[in-house]
């Protein structure tokens, strides 16, 4: 699928987070058909399933040290939606924003939410049961809690170039480094960080705010 995220560093660490961010899902040949569509517009939300195919041959680790949990503690690996396991498979509830079925190439699936990177091979869409998959007394563990999002600030020397970005690229952008994507094991205040994302290389730095120091 193509997804406004060119590169892994940046995209956020889980679906709905950066409800900005999206995708567009092509299918392949064999399976470009409406038919295989059909009554999928009426629901608000799919599970993407797909394969971590950029980190997919550096293999598994029975334990995994969650950004979340400062990077120093380790869980398992079936304990974490880490990128490093068994069979390298992502799962991603995204939201349906609606399909183009004009496209040359389509039926496209126009997803909303995404924590996917461009290119990634996508082997299954199925819908989202609400009835079913929205447990009301459920718990997360040492994920109880929605991530922080920090405030951002656009420095007078990125102000012109981000301004005349489409509005979406300015919420993605906006949105996706509000969660600080530094690693969480070398975070550094001095340091100046690039992303790459929306066709854009966003340079920024982080303290008690992100500040997005120059974009091109
Ligand atoms: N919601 C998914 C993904 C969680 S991990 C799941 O639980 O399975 C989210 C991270 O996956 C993102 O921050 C991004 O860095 C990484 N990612 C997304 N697509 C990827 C891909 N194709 N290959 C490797 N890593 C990917």
């Amino acid at each position: 699928m193509n997804t406004c995220y060119e590169e892994k560093f940046g995209i956020p660490r889980q679906p709905g987070l950066c409800p900005s961010a999206w995708g567009r899902l092509v299918f392949a040949e064999k399976y470009r058909s409406a038919e295989a569509l059909r009554g999928l517009e009426g629901f608000s939300h799919v599970w993407i399933l797909f394969a971590f195919h950029q980190t997919q041959d550096q293999g598994w680790s029975p334990t995994v040290r969650p950004p979340r949990l400062g990077g120093n503690e380790r869980v398992g690996v079936f304990a974490s939606r880490s990128t490093f396991r068994p069979n390298g498979l992502g799962l991603s509830l995204c939201r349906v924003e609606g399909i183009n079925f004009e496209d040359p190439e389509g039926p496209i699936l126009l997803l909303g939410g995404v924590d996917i990177l461009d290119g990634t091979p996508v082997y299954d869409v199925k819908p989202y049961l609400s009835y079913a998959e929205a447990p009301t007394a459920a718990t997360s563990g040492y994920a109880n809690e929605a991530p922080q999002a920090k405030a951002i600030e656009i420095a007078p020397t990125a102000e012109a170039f981000f301004q005349a970005l489409p509005q979406r690229s300015q919420s993605i952008i906006r949105e996706s480094l509000s969660f600080d994507p530094r690693p969480a094991s070398h975070q550094s205040v001095d340091r100046i960080y690039g992303v790459k994302m929306c066709g854009c290389e966003v340079k920024f730095q982080v303290d008690e705010v992100v500040r997005i120091i120059g974009i091109s």
